[in-house]
């Protein structure tokens, strides 16, 4: 894949802009190499590292009303801490099962294109940039070498810039009509598994590729014009450093019932996992807060961060909404299509109604649907 798109660009590049298809090489043997794999939240160390945490919360933390309600009572020792990481009300619910087949099909069928889509969109808003960038101030300066600090700012700032592409885009899908509906699907969970990280619809992936593209090709192309497409990312075990850090910090127990909170001051720099989970509560004090996903300073600069000062109980699912309407994995991928469908189709609506400044005097109203916000 990477030799044809190369070879594309030398067909359609003028001579003396050969450098771009280096770059262009360069780009995409990054955006597809493993350090840009994250390693996934279902690794290995991911899992240890969680598990390792709620062992801290069962032995230290949990009082027994944080353990989920219908539940045998909280016993001490290896079956205690068991029943705990695994309660029959979560991982034997419907909502759990959905989330299994939603994250299967997602793995096997749908997220290889929203993937790939996402990766040649990052390669191309690099290659644009950089072609910018040496149009503007001249050939890159060969041999400049990457230093531990210039890495390390370049990891961790490529990671607040995806963030930042997944905040504003999560954002977006709570406040505009038609990606409420695809995104619905994520927040119908009505329990909290590690497996509810994967009841994404594709198409939200799809979305999303395009707008993390734009935001991190600020950072991955100015790093590609100054050392001349050696880029790289700090790495720990052939990972991401930053995705083992958050990993670290317990990302997979984001979806879970285990409340692990790092306090007000690491809460607005860092999301714990209590906060994601109060991203997913019915309650209204809890809607629209909390949207980013690793640095939840971009809630705090935003006006949109939640931090709980207690404990807190949490309903999760849709507000509002009686009956599950991602009840099977049919509905789960078709009802959100369905729904934005009709939810643009009102938008447009409106917006046309709006255009229209002044109406016949007597004339009857079409009623206008009002947008679902949750
Ligand atoms: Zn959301
Ligand atoms: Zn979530």
């Amino acid at each position: 894949m990477i030799e044809s798109a190369v070879a594309w660009a030398n067909a359609v590049l003028p001579a003396q802009a050969a450098w771009a298809a280096v770059l262009l090489r360069r780009t995409l043997e990054y955006l597809m190499g493993p350090v840009r794999d994250f390693g996934g939240r279902f690794h290995w160390l991911a899992l240890v590292a969680a598990l390792i945490l709620a062992g801290w919360v069962f032995a230290f933390r949990a009082a027994p009303s944080a353990i989920p309600l219908g539940d045998a009572p909280p016993a001490r020792g290896l079956r205690g801490f068991l029943r705990y990481c695994f309660p029959r009300r979560i991982w034997l619910n419907r909502s759990t099962w959905v989330d299994l087949q939603v994250g299967f099909v997602n793995h096997v069928y749908a997220y290889a294109a929203a993937n790939l889509f996402w990766r040649l969109s990052g390669a191309v808003v690099a290659a644009w940039i950089t072609t910018w960038l040496t149009a503007t101030f001249g050939p890159s300066p060969i041999g400049a070498e990457w230093g531990l600090g210039a890495l390390l700012a370049f990891t961790v700032l490529m990671s607040m810039a995806a963030d930042f592409g997944y905040f504003l885009f999560h954002w977006a899908s709570h406040r505009i009509g038609p990606l409420w509906e695809i995104h619905k699907l994520h927040h119908s969970a009505e329990v909290l598994s590690p497996l509810t990280a994967a009841r994404v619809h594709p198409f939200e992936r799809l979305a999303m590729g395009p707008i993390q593209a734009v935001i991190t090709g600020l950072i991955l192309a100015p790093a590609l014009y100054l050392y001349a497409g050696e880029v790289t990312v700090l790495t720990i075990l052939g990972l991401n450093a930053m995705a083992v850090l958050f990993n670290m910090l317990g990302h997979v127990l984001h979806h879970s019932h285990v409340w692990v909170y790092y306090g007000p001051l690491v809460g607005r720099i860092i999301v714990s996992p209590a906060q994601h989970q109060i991203h997913h509560s019915a309650l209204p004090q809890h809607l629209d807060r909390n949207f980013a996903e690793h640095w939840a300073f971009w809630d705090w600069i935003f006006g949109t961060l939640y931090l709980p000062k207690q404990r807190e109980t949490l309903t999760f699912g849709l507000a509002g909404v009686a009956t599950q309407p991602h009840g099977n994995v049919a509905a789960a991928y078709l009802r959100p299509v369905l729904g934005a469908a009709r939810s643009a189709f009102a938008l447009a609506w409106r917006l046309a109604a709006r255009a229209v400044p002044r109406r016949q005097p007597g004339a009857v109203q079409a009623p206008v649907p009002e947008p679902p916000r949750r």
